[in-house]
């Protein structure tokens, strides 16, 4: 066995304990079903459990901040039709990532609708370059494809679209081209920031991950950068990418139960990036009591 070997193996273990907890879901992805819900004036989650989704009324058509897991398609048009929208005038879909829990329902939104996609670059050419790092073969369908992207996105553009200016922020460590979102939303006559942190799974950064999907093996020390460039933004509804991000089902529970606006929280968008960064700084620990495991087992690399 030599190192290569030695980190697929620990890449399938840590894959073999991701896969069982997904099976329910993939057997029945209503399962995770959430009712949609107003988070501000024209934003609305349409996400479920296990992945979040938002929707932005533009006054000029829709658009999807992500599109969630294949399977998981129908659930998506659903909260759509219940929020009270047509699906038919989703605009565009903004991916945050190029992973297939985040791209899922976009061909099928083309196909039915012509929505178009957008990405950024880097995410973009990494797909075309090594497919695999969509990790399509964790799906619950064999078919799923990689979308066509109509638009690949840049560090600091802007994408606008009616009344909705959305600031794009590469916010790179858990893929190389994460994109982070940025625009305002309005509630009871005031604005606010809103925020979303496009990626932010500790997993991708670790030494079997990054070695399996032929990432930057500084994957955790770009995700410390990226912690610190938008440390600044002065975000007030912070957006999750999957709800644990910004504990997006207790703030609905919570607005269910009191009323007012749990998603209007100066301290979630903090809270979340110091625990991002404390996580980070443990996988990189991990990551050296790995290589030293190595350079004992095999030798000086
Ligand atoms: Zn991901």
């Amino acid at each position: 066995m030599d190192r290569t070997e030695f980190l697929a193996q620990k890449y399938l273990e840590a894959r073999q304990k991701w896969l069982p907890k997904k099976a329910e879901y993939y057997a029945n992805p209503a399962i995770s079903y959430v009712e949609p819900f107003k988070i501000a004036d024209n934003l609305y989650y349409v996400g479920d459990k296990q992945v979040c989704i938002h929707l932005i009324d533009t006054g000029d058509g829709l658009i999807l901040l992500d599109s969630g897991f294949p399977c998981a398609t129908y659930l998506l048009i659903e909260s759509i039709w219940r929020a009270g929208f047509d699906p038919k005038n989703v605009k565009w879909i903004l991916h945050t990532h190029g992973h297939f829990d985040h791209f899922g329902a976009a061909e099928a939104f083309r196909t039915l609708y012509g929505t178009k996609s957008a990405i950024s670059r880097v995410d973009a050419r990494a797909l075309k370059e090594l497919p695999h790092r969509a990790h399509l073969d964790l799906s619950a369908l064999p078919y799923a494809r990689i979308p066509t992207f109509d638009r690949e996105l840049e560090d600091g553009d802007i994408f606008e679209l009616g009344n909705t200016k959305i600031r794009c922020v590469l916010t790179p460590g858990h893929t190389p081209g994460v994109l982070s979102f940025f625009f305002n939303v309005a509630w009871e006559g005031k604005t606010y920031l809103a925020g979303l942190f496009g990626g932010a799974g500790r997993n991708a950064m670790s030494r079997p991950y990054t070695s399996h999907n032929m990432e930057p093996e500084h994957a955790a020390d770009m995700m410390l950068d990226s912690i610190a460039h938008i440390w600044n933004e002065p975000v007030m509804v912070h957006l999750g990418n999957h709800p644990g991000n910004n504990k997006t089902m207790q703030k609905r529970a919570k607005q269910l139960e009191e009323g007012g606006n749990p998603f209007i929280a100066p301290n979630s968008w903090h809270t979340f990036l110091t625990e991002l960064k404390e996580d980070t700084l443990a996988v990189m620990e991990k990551n050296k009591a790995m290589d030293a495991e190595m350079t004992a087992l095999f030798g000086e690399e």
